[in-house]
């Protein structure tokens, strides 16, 4: 297959990366290393692009709320940072157990702030890494900002409680033409897109014509829609016929499946992502900050450096992806120095250290 069905990508010209390099020769990106393994993860990435002469110089970034004006809020500086350097990389963030008032998610702040409207997320088996299907190479694109998820509740009367699925055609169709530009510069020849529009007529309705309205301008990607249930039974049978494909879905729907589609191939420990805006882009890896191994040096930095894959991708610089990609797929694939996790001994720094090896 042709070097386009790139694996861990994420460019697109609805949100092309406009960043200029310094007076040193380097790109400035944000660094949110986060909570828990975050850190550690995160030193693990910066290490293999130092020794693989990235041209990136980091700016770390807390995202820790501070209280402003009686409103826990993400700190100014690391919106301004994001904002200037229009793409982020970020380490998990923990969610406070006790919401203090007026606390709002920071993954949900970080969303909205920036309208990161498209969730990519590849799902791609790993060689070397035993799963019952070792031919997964599916991506999801989820419509990140409304749907099930616009926040809007509310009691209607004692023991009735409204929530309301928001669709715009708006954020269809931009989802929409993500997907199918995703599609064509990926070198994915089919987009489908996964509804429930025969319960939810009128909003999944409108996003599938959206989806075909938006197909009409891409007469090379064949295009077509398929239910939610019955993707989620035949993908889990027989992953084959999903293979090079994109799929595009509302929010909630996004959301189930992506996390389906991690487990095909090994969990979410191997699943990068890419939130995508107009104005900025942050790359994330799928898991959370895993409290329970933190400051062990046990966690494993794969998916955070496959969602950085994405990152470099999105910032046109394929040819230090594919170095860093190939030497921790083929780190992975020999199976000595692999995390507890994939089954193996090795530490985070070990893990590192091979693939920094093999660059
Ligand atoms: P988790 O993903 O942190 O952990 C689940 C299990 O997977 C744990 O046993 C953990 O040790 C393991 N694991 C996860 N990542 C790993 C890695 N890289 N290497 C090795 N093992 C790994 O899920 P959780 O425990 O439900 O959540 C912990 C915290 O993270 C919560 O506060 C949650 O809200 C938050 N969270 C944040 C994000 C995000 O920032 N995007 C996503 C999910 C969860």
């Amino acid at each position: 297959r042709s070097q386009a069905v790139r694996r861990y990508a994420s460019a697109s010209p609805t949100a092309a990366f406009a960043g200029q390099k310094g007076s040193n020769g380097k790109y400035t990106v944000t660094l949110i290393p986060g909570d828990g393994i975050g850190p550690e993860i995160s030193e693990a990435v910066k290490d293999i692009y130092s020794a693989a002469g990235v041209p990136i110089q980091w700016e770390e970034v807390s995202v820790t709320p501070i209280l402003k004006g009686g409103k826990t809020v993400i700190p100014d500086s690391a919106i301004e940072s994001v904002k200037r350097n229009t793409v982020a990389l970020k380490g998990p963030l923990a969610t406070p157990r006790k919401v203090g008032k007026g606390h709002v998610s920071l993954n949900l702040t970080l969303r909205r702030t920036f309208n990161l409207f498209a969730n990519v997320r590849p799902c791609i088996s790993i060689a070397g890494f035993k799963t019952p299907y070792d031919d997964v190479n599916t991506v999801l694109i989820r419509e990140n900002t409304e749907g099930e998820y616009s926040g809007i509740e509310h009691e209607v009367v004692n023991g009735v409680v409204q929530s309301i699925k928001l669709i715009t055609w708006e954020a269809s169709e931009r989802v929409a033409r993500y997907a199918f530009y995703y599609a064509q510069s990926q070198g994915r020849n089919r987009v489908t897109a996964v509804h429930k529009a025969n319960i939810m007529k009128m909003s999944d309705g409108m996003f599938l014509s959206a989806c075909r309205e938006v197909s009409k301008d891409f007469p090379g990607i064949q295009y077509d829609e398929d239910l939610l249930d019955r993707v989620c039974l035949q993908i889990v049978q027989n992953p084959k016929p999903y293979a090079d494909r994109v799929m595009v879905m509302p929010n909630l729907y996004g959301d189930i499946l992506s996390d389906m589609c991690a487990g095909l191939i090994g969990g979410l420990g191997l699943t990068p992502s890419g939130n995508i805006g107009r104005d900025a882009s942050i790359f994330e890896a799928v898991h959370g900050s895993a409290p329970d191994i933190a400051g062990k040096g046990l966690a494993n930095p794969t998916a955070l450096l496959l969602s950085s894959l994405m990152m470099l991708r999105h910032m046109n610089l394929d040819e230090h992806a594919a170095k860093i990609e190939k030497a921790a797929l083929t780190t992975i694939a020999e199976g000595k120095a692999i995390t507890g996790d994939l089954g193996g001994k090795a530490s985070t720094g070990e893990y590192t250290k091979a693939i920094i090896q093999k660059l």
